[in-house]
């Protein structure tokens, strides 16, 4: 039978697939991961204390045990504090 084999090679691919998170090896050795942050890669993540945006852990500033997406938002945090 040979639609049963492509069927079981369809199938095959497509656990591949989905295991690479979605994304050709080819594709992804292309870009450094660094430049991207999706959801596939596994990090924690640092919701921003002053705008609630969520970051990677990467690029989260760390102020007395707090996360900020920028310098901007830790001034505006220190700012809140401090009046
Ligand atoms: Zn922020």
């Amino acid at each position: 039978m040979v639609i049963l084999k492509l069927i079981i090679f369809a199938v095959i691919g497509a656990v591949i697939y989905r295991f690479l998170g979605g994304k050709l090896p080819l594709i992804d050795r292309e870009k450094p991961s660094s430049e991207k942050h999706e959801f596939g890669k596994i990090e924690t993540t640092s919701e921003c204390a002053v705008c609630k945006t969520f970051m990677t852990e990467e690029d989260a500033i760390i102020y007395q045990r707090k996360a900020y997406c920028s310098n901007e938002c830790l001034e505006k945090a220190k700012r809140m504090k401090y009046r």
